[in-house]
């Protein structure tokens, strides 16, 4: 029987893609971008769906489908997480294979874009489940991942653990290669700091932008939706930084207190009940949480969020995307409107992707640097890019969102006339 597909939560409607092409499309008419760069960049070089039999503890064998979409190569190996979800599909892959690509070019990394996903609940999966899943899944696409030429890393639903049976599993076939996969545990060569280093490079940018604004640590509240790698990796460190956490959430509802979450109570909660459920606080929806008078917000969940239909009630000066994609295109327009400003995904949750580059660096070269290292070779990536994005907003007159495009896609145009005529 092959694993049933339940329908996107209503939230994560429209097609995350869709989002994609209409931004992509927004910044390449700004700049009037040549046809030929357009058409090369639009289309995803390829797009594998896979099909796993495996057999499940109680002895029946489960069909389960999944995906790889190799979005670009232009500017090196494509790179780009796993998502273990019930909703995920090919429209939502595609979506996040090309902001990778988008990730990758705007901070300069070596790297082109990929994504791929498994449909599927990992919270019903046992973890003998999850490891055979992952294991036939890396067998299936033994010949497109490789250190030099697709290189997995975690995202919604994995972690460290899926990546090291991947790590391995790859290894039994082609002999060690701790390169193939990044955001693996550190006993098998991840890298210091990759674990917090999204929300890291969340934290950064909500600091850098909140310069831009003239907004002070000491007297901004934030709301962050998601509680998982992402969500409490910024809350944490936002909270260290003397911002006043108001809201956390994650898929069993959110929770409020105006006086201040205790985030570390909250991380401990987590680990202990695996939710955020019966954690302290007001009992408040995620729909709620988007529309807190808060001066941040920072959605750490899913796409398409904040949509045409609540961007209206989004009381934030700044928006901060720790997810993928969490405010369609047509938001977009009605939160700019409304003089909300947007640190986009590509930028504000692109510090994973950059200490996952090091992660590879560090496994191909066989020496390892420590985590103030890490810090520091990853802090003036990520603040460049962030200086870069916010002067191109001013050249253009546009969103930072379409900034941050635009500067990606000048990159890789570049990178398609250095490769000449194919
Ligand atoms: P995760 O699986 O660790 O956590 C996801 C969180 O979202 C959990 O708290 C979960 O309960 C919550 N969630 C799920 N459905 C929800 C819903 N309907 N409403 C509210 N909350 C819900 O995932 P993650 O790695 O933290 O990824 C979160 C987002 O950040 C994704 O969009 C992912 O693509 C993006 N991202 C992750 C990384 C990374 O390094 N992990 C890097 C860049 C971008």
């Amino acid at each position: 029987m092959a694993e049933a597909k339940s329908p996107a939560p209503i939230a994560h409607r429209p097609s995350p893609n869709d989002s994609l092409m209409a931004r992509f499309n927004e910044a390449a008419d700004l700049i009037n971008l040549d046809q030929r760069y357009r058409d090369v960049i639009s289309a995803p070089e390829r797009v594998i769906i896979v099909h796993l039999p495996v057999k499940l503890d109680d002895g029946t064998t489960r069909v389960f489908e999944g995906y790889r979409v190799i979005h670009s190569t232009v500017m090196g190996p494509s790179k780009g997480g796993i998502r273990y979800a019930p909703f995920v599909d090919l429209d939502e892959v595609k979506a996040l294979a090309g902001w990778m690509t988008f990730k990758c070019a705007l901070v300069g990394l070596p790297y082109g874009g990929a994504k791929g996903g498994i449909t599927l609940n990992p919270k019903i999966r046992s973890t003998d489940e999850l490891e055979r899943i992952t294991r036939a899944y890396t067998r299936m696409l033994k010949d497109v991942f490789g250190e030099d030429s697709d290189i997995p890393a975690p995202d919604m639903g994995t972690s460290g653990r899926e990546m090291a049976w991947i790590f391995h599993e790859y290894s039994r076939i082609y002999g060690y290669t701790p390169g193939v996969v990044t955001g693996k545990p550190l006993h098998l060569g991840g890298s210091k700091g990759r674990v917090p280093a999204t929300g890291w490079g969340v934290m950064l940018s909500t600091m850098l932008g909140m310069q831009k604004l003239g907004l002070k640590p000491e007297s901004s509240t934030v709301a962050i939706q998601g509680f998982g790698n992402v969500g409490s990796w910024a809350a944490k460190l936002l909270d260290d930084q003397g911002l006043k956490i108001i809201a956390v959430s994650d898929h069993t509802g959110g929770h409020y207190d105006p006086t201040g979450i205790n985030i570390r109570e909250a991380v401990k909660w987590l680990k202990k009940n695996g939710t955020l459920e019966g954690f302290e606080g007001t009992r408040i929806s995620n729909e709620e949480l988007l529309a807190l008078d808060v001066d941040i917000l920072v959605p750490a969940a899913l796409e398409n969020v904040i949509t045409e239909e609540n961007a209206a009630n989004v009381r934030a000066k700044l928006i901060v995307e720790g997810a993928n994609g969490p405010v369609s295109s047509n938001a977009d327009h009605i939160l700019d409107g409304n003089g909300v400003v947007i640190i986009p995904d590509i930028l504000a949750n692109a510090g994973g992707v950059v200490v996952s580059y090091f992660e590879w660096v560090q496994n191909r070269r066989g020496h390892y640097y420590s985590e103030e290292e890490i810090r520091d070779k990853t802090a003036p990536i990520l603040t460049e890019a962030f200086d870069r994005v916010w002067a191109t907003h001013e050249k253009y007159g546009c969103t930072l969102r379409i900034a941050a495009y635009i500067e990606a896609m000048q990159r890789l145009a570049t990178g398609i006339d250095l490769e000449g005529n194919f």
